[in-house]
């Protein structure tokens, strides 16, 4: 583990509100302008290719023959790597500040960066765990019972998604077509969901397979998280509606999820880590985790309609209203013994806050398209996403001066 020091400032010019700090050091995949992919870091306005310094020296890396993607490395490697980028980019260091060759082959302006999806994850896993967002949902479908099922409380709900069809912020879209039963009283219907909607979640990547048969400890769990995302679980409900019972999700939720391209290492929230919280009753033993991993972390979604110039945001929440922490997660699926892999993603479940316009989901904000939303630039009205829509969601820790970020992940509806 290590942790920036608050007050640490970086030569390289970084805004108090930029999301790639001199306390985060992130890392992506870069696909640069005519070169090889390469591992890349983020600070203040620019994407760094690790590639470049290595070769120039400027990293203990070289004992890596690869630098092209994150299977080359465990997570102790990528802290220590972190190290070395926080010596290299800290004030008190003017070694890569004064070798303007280097900084200008190695240094590649954000918006220009493309990139790629970090890890492609041989498994996907979405949880449940926005405590506001199940109970949003149980009021609005089982209106006359409480609003969270029996078994919230005593385990993390989940189920076992589609890892095929993750894809890293900025692709475009899809309307998937499925069944759908639009009236009771008539046969079920085929054609493009109507409902078309997103779910504001954090993501974790795994950092360290086990074996089957030997389920793993909620103390060790901790160590298996390689780092976090934020995550678009896009939803089809009108399809997840018919098709759900008994045995859960599945074409309402298979056709894309969105990543954010930057994994930010759980070092790097350390300091935004909630130390205290109650859950009652008190989790099985196998669940039990007096250190939670559970972050302060401000979270926000904007949309964008076709006929826009800009973003307008329509939910603000935060990542604090998870019921169950990230390793508590990790381990629930673990404790049958399954196998856990490299760089499977695990996604959060939607992340509400307890009031209006803090929910995260369309499902919600327009509580079951009876509340449209209103575009303030042009006048249009929105329940579920149309063709030509765009959802960017963004989320970051604030620090004293500075922020801990992921970029954005951002998304285009089409036909
Ligand atoms: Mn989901």
């Amino acid at each position: 583990m290590f942790i920036v020091p608050a007050t640490a400032r970086s030569w390289v010019a970084v805004d108090p509100s930029s999301d790639f700090s001199l306390q985060n050091l992130p890392f992506g995949l870069l696909a640069p302008e005519g070169r090889h992919v390469t591992l890349a870091t983020a600070i203040g306005d620019f994407a760094v290719d690790l590639t470049v310094l290595r070769d120039a020296g400027y990293l203990s890396i070289h004992k890596y023959r690869v630098l092209d993607a994150f299977e080359e490395f465990t997570k102790e490697d990528l802290q220590e790597l972190r190290r070395e980028l926080y010596e290299l980019f800290v004030d008190t260091n003017s070694e890569l500040r004064n070798d303007a060759d280097t900084r200008s082959k190695a240094f590649v302006p954000l918006e220009n960066a493309r990139m790629l999806l970090p890890i492609r994850p041989p498994a996907f896993v979405d949880f449940y765990s926005g405590i506001h967002h199940a109970s949003n949902v149980g009021m609005m479908f089982r209106p006359d019972q409480p609003p969270l099922l029996p078994n919230y409380r005593h385990l993390p709900v989940g189920y076992n998604g589609r890892a095929s069809s993750v894809v890293v912020s900025g692709t475009p879209i899809h309307r998937p077509s499925g069944q759908t039963k639009p009236k009771p009283e008539e046969p079920p219907v085929f054609g493009p969901t109507k409902e078309f909607d997103f779910e504001l979640e954090m993501g974790f990547y795994t950092s360290r397979p086990s074996a089957m048969g030997h389920p793993v400890p909620i103390e060790e769990c901790e160590d298996h998280i390689l780092g976090f995302v934020l995550v678009n679980d896009w939803s089809a409900r009108d399809v997840q509606r018919w098709e759900y019972q008994p045995l859960g999700p599945f074409l309402a939720k298979s056709f894309a999820t969105s990543t954010s391209p930057w994994v930010v290492l759980p070092d790097a929230l350390e300091p935004f880590r909630i130390t205290t919280y109650e859950q009652d009753p008190e989790p099985p033993a196998y669940l039990n985790s007096p250190k939670g991993m559970r972050y302060d972390l401000r979270l926000e979604v904007e949309l964008k309609t076709a006929k826009a110039e800009s973003y307008q945001r329509i939910s603000a929440s935060n990542a604090k209203y998870l019921y169950w922490g990230f390793e508590q997660q990790l381990a629930h699926q673990a404790c049958n013994g399954t196998p856990l892999g490299y760089g499977d993603l695990y996604a959060s479940g939607t992340i509400s806050g307890p009031l209006e316009g803090s929910f995260g989901s369309l499902l919600e904000l327009t509580w079951r398209g009876t509340k449209p939303i209103t575009v303030t630039e042009t006048g249009e009205t929105r329940t579920f996403l149309e063709d030509g829509d765009s959802i960017r969601f963004s989320g970051y820790a604030q620090g004293d001066g500075f922020r801990v970020g992921f970029g954005n992940v951002e998304g285009t509806v089409g036909a």
